[in-house]
C-alpha cells in the first residue's frame, strides 16, 4: 500500500505544489502507507535542464522534511513497461493520425476541463487507409474505449462519473502519454492511494478505467484544493517568490516555509515552528480547507515564520 507525489519537472515546486506533495505525504503516513516519488518526466527527456529541475524539487521536499520511501522512479526510464501495457490492449489499440486542429473541428466544444472527448475519426480506418495515412504522418496510438461510464469515489468530491473517450496512450512522437504512463507506474508502484491536485480530478475516471483494463485496481482518490494568486488564478512561478529558492532568496527558511503551508492547512498557529511528523499527529482530512489557498508572495522585508 502506497500514496505518491509526482511532480513533472518544468519548473522549481511552488508553494502550491509544496503543499500537495505535504498532503500526498500526511495522507500516506497517516494511513500507515509508503510514499514514493515518481518523476514525471516524459515530456522533458530530451531536454537535460529537466534533470536538473527534477533534482531541485527532489532536494526541495527533502527540506522541508519529507522522506520518501524507495528509489525515486523517473518515468523517462519506464519506457519499456508503457510499450508492454500497450502490446496488454491489444486489438483495442488504434492509430489516429488526426492533428490537434481536426479533433477540434470534428469534436466540437471542449468539455469544462478543456478535455476534448474524440469524436473516434480514425477508430473505423481500413488497413489500406493506415498505410496512406502513416506516410504522411505518424500515428498517435489510442485505446478503443468503446463510450464507456466510468465512476469513481474521491474522498472530497464524492462520486464522479465520467465517459471515457478514446483517449490518447502513446503521442505520435512515440513518448507515453501521462495518462498511460501514470496508471502503469501507479500500479508498479503498488500506489493505492492517490492524492493530487483536483485540476486532475476529470482524468480520474479515464485512469480507473484503463487501471481496471490493466487488471489492476484503481487506488482511492483524494483530490485536494490548488493554490491561487491573490486573483483567484492557478499560482505560478511569475506570481513572485514562490518556489524554496526565491523564498530563501528573501531570508525565508525551508522550515518558515514549512510553517507558511501548515497554517494555511490550519495545522499550525501563525509562525509556529513544526515539522512534518508533528503535522502528522495533527492532520485530519475531514478538516482540510476546502477551498483554494490565496498565496500572497512575502515580499521583500516581510516577516514569515
Ligand atoms: N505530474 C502531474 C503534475 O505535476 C501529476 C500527476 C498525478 O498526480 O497524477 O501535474
Amino acid at each position: 500500500m502506497a500514496g505518491r507525489f509526482a511532480p513533472s519537472p518544468t519548473s522549481d515546486l511552488h508553494a502550491g505544489n509544496l503543499r500537495t506533495a505535504l498532503l500526498a505525504w500526511l495522507f500516506a503516513r497517516t494511513t500507515s502507507r509508503e510514499c514514493v516519488l515518481r518523476v514525471e518526466d516524459l515530456d522533458q527527456q530530451r531536454v537535460a535542464a529537466a534533470h536538473g529541475v527534477a533534482n531541485r524539487q527532489v532536494a526541495d521536499l527533502a527540506a522541508l522534511g519529507l522522506r520518501f520511501d524507495g528509489d525515486v522512479w523517473w518515468q523517462s526510464s519506464r519506457r519499456d513497461a508503457y510499450g508492454a501495457a500497450v502490446a496488454r490492449l491489444g486489438g483495442d489499440v488504434y492509430e489516429c493520425f488526426c492533428t490537434r486542429r481536426e479533433i477540434a473541428e470534428a469534436a466540437g466544444a471542449p468539455h469544462a476541463d478543456g478535455h476534448r472527448p474524440y469524436p473516434g475519426t480514425c477508430a473505423t480506418l481500413t488497413p489500406a487507409e493506415r498505410a496512406r495515412r502513416r506516410a504522411a504522418r505518424p500515428p498517435a496510438l489510442r485505446v478503443r474505449a468503446r463510450g464507456v461510464v466510468q465512476t469513481i469515489r474521491d474522498l472530497y468530491a464524492g462520486e464522479v462519473t465520467g465517459t471515457v473517450d478514446d483517449f490518447v496512450l502513446v503521442r505520435n512522437d512515440g513518448v507515453a502519454a501521462y495518462n498511460l504512463a501514470v496508471v502503469v507506474d501507479d500500479l508498479a508502484q503498488g500506489v493505492d492511494q492517490v492524492v493530487r491536485g483536483d485540476d486532475l480530478l476529470s482524468s480520474s475516471p479515464r485512469q480507473a478505467w484503463l487501471a481496471l483494463r490493466l487488471g489492476g485496481t484503481p487506488p482511492e482518490y483524494a483530490h485536494v484544493p490548488l493554490a491561487v494568486n491573490t486573483e483567484g488564478v492557478r499560482l505560478a512561478k511569475r506570481d513572485g517568490a514562490v518556489s524554496l529558492a526565491d523564498l530563501g532568496r528573501l531570508g525565508i527558511a525551508p522550515a518558515a516555509v514549512l510553517s507558511w503551508i501548515a497554517e494555511s492547512l490550519g495545522l499550525a498557529a501563525p509562525g509556529e515552528s513544526v515539522t512534518v511528523e508533528v503535522l502528522a499527529e495533527r492532520f485530519d482530512p475531514a478538516a482540510l480547507p476546502r477551498s483554494p489557498w490565496v498565496v500572497r508572495p512575502p515580499q521583500p522585508g516581510d516577516a514569515v515564520g
